[in-house]
């Protein structure tokens, strides 16, 4: 971990993609959108026809798995087998399996260096689960942010069907609950707050309101960046 790192953790849906990507590009850190790879790996499994529930045969399978994160200074772009992946990995269907392997040791144990390889080059903004806790343990400044569950499955009703799912909103809040849960619930990097986070609840404020808590933050632990970091608005 040679730059500054930032990790920002939390529940699917309580903003963490758009604050840390407004975040990144406020600090002119690189942004690491570790769902992505979780995501990338769901995809190709299922692109390829492979069934996902047998931790054996998935790792057997990551093995080949041609997985690359492209350097762009503004956008996180990962590549499966040369080319990069985009709105395929948002589906439904993907956040279910994603979900699904991210339990699975040998699928977290593939993705560790990927993750910190990116934080060797440059300073980041790192967004998860367990960037704080796993992946990077030492950074310098970790938040967790969280959303009630029902302000979470509105944001991702409008995200979905602004996509063109045709999906309810009970049975998008009902899928958020089980992700949760199963998150929660699961015996590596589970998804909770570790001590050392700074907790902040987004349920009633707005994405630009976080990025100016958090970029308070980043001029308390580094003041040497203070001098850059005066308000856009
Ligand atoms: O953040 P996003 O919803 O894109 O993540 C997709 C899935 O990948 C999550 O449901 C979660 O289970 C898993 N994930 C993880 N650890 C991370 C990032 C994502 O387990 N650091």
């Amino acid at each position: 971990m040679a730059g500054r790192v930032v990790t920002i953790d939390g529940p699917s849906g309580a903003g963490k993609s758009t604050v840390s990507r407004r975040l990144a590009a406020r600090l002119g850190f690189r942004y690491l959108d570790t769902g992505a790879l979780y995501r990338a790996v769901a995809w190709s499994l299922l692109e390829s026809g492979r069934k996902i529930d047998e931790p054996a045969d998935v790792a057997a399978a990551i093995t080949s798995l041609d997985l690359a994160v492209e350097p762009r200074p503004d956008e996180f772009v990962v590549m499966v087998d040369g080319k990069p992946v985009g709105v395929e990995v948002r589906t439904s269907e993907v956040s279910r399996a994603s979900s699904r392997v991210s339990t699975m040791a040998e699928v977290r144990g593939f993705l560790l260096d990927y993750q910190r390889d990116c934080a060797e080059k440059s300073d980041i903004v790192a967004e998860g689960r367990d960037m704080g806790t796993v992946v990077f343990p030492g950074a310098g400044l970790k938040f967790w942010l969280d959303a009630a569950p029902e302000e979470r499955a509105r944001r991702r009703h409008l995200e979905l069907i602004g996509r063109g799912e045709t999906v309810t909103y009970e049975a998008v809040l009902a899928a958020t609950r089980e992700r949760d849960a199963r998150d929660r619930a699961r015996e590596l990097a589970p998804l909770r707050p570790a001590r050392d986070m700074i907790v902040i609840d987004a349920t009633t404020m707005s994405a630009d309101d976080v990025v100016e808590d958090m970029v308070s933050r980043v001029g308390q632990t580094w003041p040497e960046l203070k001098k850059g970091l005066s308000s856009v608005n």
